[in-house]
């Protein structure tokens, strides 16, 4: 028996490595036929018969990629599987499995570690992933959290980033720009408290940005809406560190370049109020900030008519030759080259 002092806070080496896995993960059941062997051996084994498997990896750094001073671990542990599986779904694959590895410090109780394995348990039901295997060591300080997501798709489902011809049409699934303004009034309001602890944020303004920033979905929806559409996608990718860096990725893939028209850019009224509020440029942010995990793609333009009354895909510009280059035109109507500015570039430069 554990002995255990303080209810909350169970030190995670009165376990041992062995006990641990098997209380953190001893919830999580199998849900596909392809998992043949999951946790409890030195592999998993996977049968995947005639399909394609895609595979895919994230890490995450405390300090660098989320700060636990103000993302609970549940929601760390639901975005961190989130982020892999809007990988699978950039890939028009379905995902399947995942595998969790995790560096932590003594600082992290077990109940702490329970919260994050519960966002993943969440995060792996809600996307039907089986969790089949990781590795747990210890770090000197900060967390780490690496998840590697597997996925399934018939080959010629299969969409990369290098198919893109001229003309195509290119799409955004959902809308842009309120994950990093999420951030922002979570920084925000990080200060205030530190400032003074009593002082209790009202939210309620900000609840679509934050929940995008805390607790942000990967598209798993458009796979299945597309094969509905009949439509596939000539090339795609998922928006992890901005629209522009997204386009620049793609366009340079697939060789062409492209037009993005800035009255296009789907943009959530929150968004827009609280950019006011900042006095930050809307559509500066729609391009450049990161972390929505929407899907941007290209289709033929004989497909519009297929895609054009449906709420979840907006056409926000057209494939053009290479030697054109990549531009956004403004509501005013002029061209600007676009930008490759990631997510991080932003947040030094942002009134540039
Ligand atoms: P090894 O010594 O071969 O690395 P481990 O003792 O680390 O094996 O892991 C034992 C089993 O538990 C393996 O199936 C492994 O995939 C799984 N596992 C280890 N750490 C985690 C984790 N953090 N989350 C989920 N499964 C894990
Ligand atoms: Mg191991």
């Amino acid at each position: 028996m554990l002995e255990n002092k303080d209810p909350q806070r169970t030190p995670i080496d009165q376990l041992g490595e062995f006990a641990l896995i098997d209380h953190l993960t001893k919830h999580f059941d199998i849900k596909h036929k392809s998992t043949i062997k999951s946790i409890g051996d030195d592999a998993a084994v996977l049968d995947f018969e005639s399909k394609k498997v895609v595979v895919s990896t994230d890490l995450l750094i405390e300090g660098v990629h989320f700060d636990l001073g103000y993302a609970p671990l549940k929601h760390l542990g639901y975005k961190a599987v989130v982020v892999n599986i809007s990988d699978i779904c950039a890939m028009n694959a379905n995902p399947t499995q995942i595998t969790v590895s995790i560096a932590v410090s003594n600082r992290f109780p077990l109940e702490a570690l329970e919260e994050l394995y519960e966002g993943i348990r969440l995060a792996s039901k809600f996307y039907n992933v089986d969790v089949i295997g990781g590795d747990t060591t210890s770090s000197t300080s900060g967390l780490i959290i690496s998840i590697t997501a597997i996925g399934e798709a018939n080959e010629e489902e299969i969409v990369y980033r290098d198919g893109a011809k001229d003309t195509d049409l290119l799409v955004v699934t959902g809308d842009l720009g309120a994950a990093y303004m999420g951030l922002q009034v979570l920084e925000r309001e990080k200060q205030v408290f530190l400032v003074n602890p009593n002082n209790q944020p009202d939210l309620d303004d900000y609840t679509y940005l934050i929940e995008r920033q805390l607790k942000p979905e990967a598209r798993k929806d458009i796979k299945e809406l597309l094969e509905k559409l009949e439509v596939k996608p000539t090339a795609m990718i998922d928006i992890s560190d901005g629209l522009s860096s997204e386009i620049f990725h793609l366009t340079k893939s697939s060789k062409v370049g492209c037009n993005v028209y800035e009255e296009k850019l789907p943009l959530d009224p929150q968004l827009i109020n609280v950019c006011e509020e900042f006095n930050l440029d809307s559509t500066t942010i729609a391009i450049n900030g990161g972390e929505d995990y929407e899907l941007l793609f290209t289709i033929k333009m004989s497909d519009y008519d297929k895609i054009k009354a449906n709420p979840h895909l907006n056409v926000i510009g057209h494939i053009v030759p290479e030697n054109e280059g990549v531009h956004i035109i403004t509501r005013e109507n002029t061209k600007i080259p676009l930008k490759a500015r990631g997510w991080s570039a932003i947040s030094k430069d942002e009134d540039e």
